[in-house]
């Protein structure tokens, strides 16, 4: 397994839809992988898109603390409720927060990595960051959603914290 390098906030394939994947085969499998390793490696990452890699395909990962990664491919949000204002980071734009409003709790659709299609009630972080890395499968990043760059504010690096990051 690799660990890959991510993209900044800059990059072009942060900004588009990425592309669904119609075939899951052995190079689907590595880069689920290579997705996995690479948020271990950041250190307690609640989630990556594989846009956040520079690779515009539907694959998403999301992790909770002590509990297994959940890999889906071509997620789409089925349902989402009870919006609330939450704070929120995305790795490709290190040292910054902003507030922006998000569902409370959601409902998601997708397949694992054998292809079987599943669903997913999800609520707390595990929604945010899935609303998160679904989101940049839509070529959409955090900053799209506030409402002012006053919104927006940096974080000391002593204050940086890699957990809950997304
Ligand atoms: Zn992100």
């Amino acid at each position: 397994m690799t660990v890959l390098r991510l993209v900044m906030m800059d990059d072009p394939v942060l900004h588009q839809k990425a592309k669904r994947v119609r075939r899951i085969d052995s190079s689907i499998q590595k880069l689920i992988d290579d997705m996995i390793e690479t948020m271990h490696d950041i250190g307690g990452a609640a989630g990556l898109a594989a846009p956040h890699v520079g690779i515009p395909l539907q694959v998403i990962v999301v992790e909770m603390p002590e509990e297994d990664p959940i890999v889906i491919i071509n997620p789409e949000l089925v349902k989402g409720s009870g919006e609330s204002e939450v704070s929120e980071g995305c790795l490709s734009l290190p040292g910054y927060r902003g507030s922006i409003k998000r569902w409370e709790s959601v409902t998601v659709k997708g397949r694992d990595r054998n292809g079987k299609e599943f669903r997913l009630k999800a609520e707390g972080l595990l929604s945010q960051a899935l609303q998160h890395e679904i989101d940049h499968i839509n070529g959409v990043v955090y900053i799209d959603h506030l409402d002012s760059m006053e919104n927006l504010y940096k974080i000391a690096p002593e204050d940086e914290d890699k957990s809950g990051e997304i």
